[in-house]
């Protein structure tokens, strides 16, 4: 699973920057390397652009991984480079800016967009399989989220504008829900498409969401 991002397009990062003549640059080693977003390669490329737009680039890095509690470490071996800057522009998804924006007392700004969690069904191929609802209806749906799927993320399907299969808003694409029926129908399961699911219930997924482990959890799963 990885967070997928793509670059900002480089207006919008030169906004962001407005009124900063020095930046740090940090990238991230995980997810934004493998998407080729933020890793060294492409850290290297924004210090020569923000050099010949006129920045000064005090240092750059790549966290090993950018939204983990062992970037203060990182951050720590470049303190005197981040202190000389205006501004941390973070190659990284928006776990990774805030996770630096925890440590650092200045502007924290992103570089790129952070699109979904994207699980790779094939090397470089990577699909929404979750959005993250708060209430897993995978059982009844033969492990394909017609939330993530669908194109218009119904619970309850086909819509009216299914067509040979095909989902009506994208041609090419395969309905949701004759995937989730033909793999129902392998399992000897296709009772279950008669299953009604009421409306989402927003409680579970209303925000902020924030889970606090408590210790004895911790202990029943050692
Ligand atoms: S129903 Fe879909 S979006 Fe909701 S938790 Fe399950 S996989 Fe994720
Ligand atoms: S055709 Fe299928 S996938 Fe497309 S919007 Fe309708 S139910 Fe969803």
């Amino acid at each position: 699973m990885k967070t997928i991002t793509r670059q900002k397009p480089y207006e919008e990062i030169m906004r962001l920057l407005e009124q900063k003549s020095r930046v740090f640059i940090a990238g991230c080693g995980t997810c934004a390397t493998i998407l080729q977003t933020g890793g060294l390669e492409q850290v290297m490329t924004m210090k020569d652009k923000l050099q010949e737009s006129g920045f000064l680039v005090t240092g750059l890095t790549v966290i090993p991984t950018a939204c983990d509690e062992m970037t203060a470490v990182s951050l720590e071996e470049y303190k005197d480079a981040i202190q000389g800057a205006g501004a941390i522009l973070v190659m990284a998804c928006g776990f990774g800016v805030q996770r630096l924006g925890l440590y650092l007392d200045k502007a924290v700004l992103p570089a790129l967009d952070t699109l979904f969690m994207g699980l790779e069904e094939q090397p470089g191929y990577y699909i929404e399989a979750c959005a993250q609802c708060g209430r897993c209806i995978l059982g009844y749906t033969a492990g394909i989220c017609p939330i993530a799927a669908c194109h218009k993320g119904l619970l309850n399907g086909p819509c009216g504008g299914t067509n040979k299969g095909k989902c009506e808003v994208d041609q090419e694409k395969d309905c949701a829900f004759t995937v989730i029926y033909n793999r129902l129908k392998n399992q000897g399961r296709l009772d279950l498409m008669k299953l009604y699911h009421p409306p989402r219930n927003s409680q579970v997924s209303s925000k902020p969401r924030i889970k606090i482990l408590e210790a004895e959890e911790v202990e029943q799963w050692v």
